[in-house]
């Protein structure tokens, strides 16, 4: 019998978005995505840590006994790893705690209300009540390139995908070939500043590593099958349109062969109005966390 939901939680919207695989809507902050096999499950990432995914995973979603992996270590995809008894995050990003989006309370509470305000909406959760410290801190374990998950009828293999941030992960389920990819490929990207001595550097090792990805599909995911971790360029529940991950690489290739095209735009994750240069490719943004991409190019 399913129980219900305790008062102090509000509870998140979730959908089936392919055979046993969940993506769980955290109010437009960020998703999580479970996939279910006939033994066990994997939750991929904990979000902002709004309300209480424990439960909802537990009560709503899953009866089967499941490992947590984060895609990598941001605030948005962290945020409620504390309520979780481990988790498993790649060692490149074992500064999880550390930097300017480090999953305190402070730094949850301002993105949640950074996209209230961006899409202008009453949510039904509460932020002092809602958005409350950890109750304890995790166990930490990694995760590596090529660990599989076996969960009974489907296998769920992460690869590691550097660009996002050092130690940002990709997941792929062998039973409907989905690629579930954190904030490694969308249509807003952004470069971390810190893979490489220079920004050229790091646009290199983030374009070696998405070509590798891209060069699996067709095997090991369908490229129409591709979900990243915020549902702002997609309808919730719906993947990517197919021609971002190839867009995505061909931007990064264009900063790198001096024939990006530079725009200045407003920035979306700024709460006072200040501006970002883009390079744009198709239907991909791409930019620098620190800096200008344009210095990528030099
Ligand atoms: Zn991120």
């Amino acid at each position: 019998m399913l129980k219900t939901s305790p008062e102090a939680c509000v509870s998140m919207p979730w959908v089936q978005c392919r055979d046993g695989i969940f993506e769980v809507d955290e109010f437009d902050c960020a998703s999580c995505f479970l996939v279910e096999g006939t033994e066990r499950a994997l939750l991929i990432d904990t979000g902002v840590g709004i309300g209480d995914l424990k439960w909802l995973v537990e009560n709503r979603i899953t009866d089967k006994p499941y490992d947590v992996v984060v895609t990598h270590n941001h605030g948005d995809h962290i945020g409620g790893a504390g309520w979780f008894d481990t988790i498993r995050i790649h060692p490149a990003d074992a500064d999880w705690k550390e930097g300017h989006a480090a999953p305190t309370v402070s730094f949850r509470r301002e993105y949640a209300e950074l996209i209230r305000n961006r899409e202008g909406k009453d949510y039904a959760y509460d932020p002092q009540k809602d958005i409350r410290p950890w109750p304890k801190e995790p166990e930490i374990l990694s995760v590596s390139d090529g660990q599989k998950f076996y969960l009974g009828g489907r296998t769920v293999t992460a690869y590691h995908c550097p660009g996002h941030t050092a130690g940002e992960i990709v997941l792929a389920d062998d039973l409907t070939k989905t690629l579930l990819c954190g904030d490694a490929c969308n249509c807003n990207w952004l470069l971390c500043a810190d893979l490489a001595p220079t920004l050229r550097g790091c646009a290199e090792k983030a374009l070696a590593g998405l070509e590798r990805i891209l060069n699996m599909a067709g095997n090991t995911f369908d490229i129409g099958s591709v979900f990243n971790f915020h549902h702002d360029f997609r309808p919730f529940g719906q993947p990517l349109a197919p021609n971002v991950l190839p867009d995505l690489v061909s931007c990064l290739k264009s900063v790198l062969d001096g024939t990006a095209k530079y725009e200045s735009v407003p920035d979306p994750l700024s709460s006072d109005g200040k501006s970002r240069t883009i390079a744009r490719y198709g239907s991909v943004m791409v930019s620098c966390m620190q800096g200008s991409i344009a210095e990528a190019g030099r």
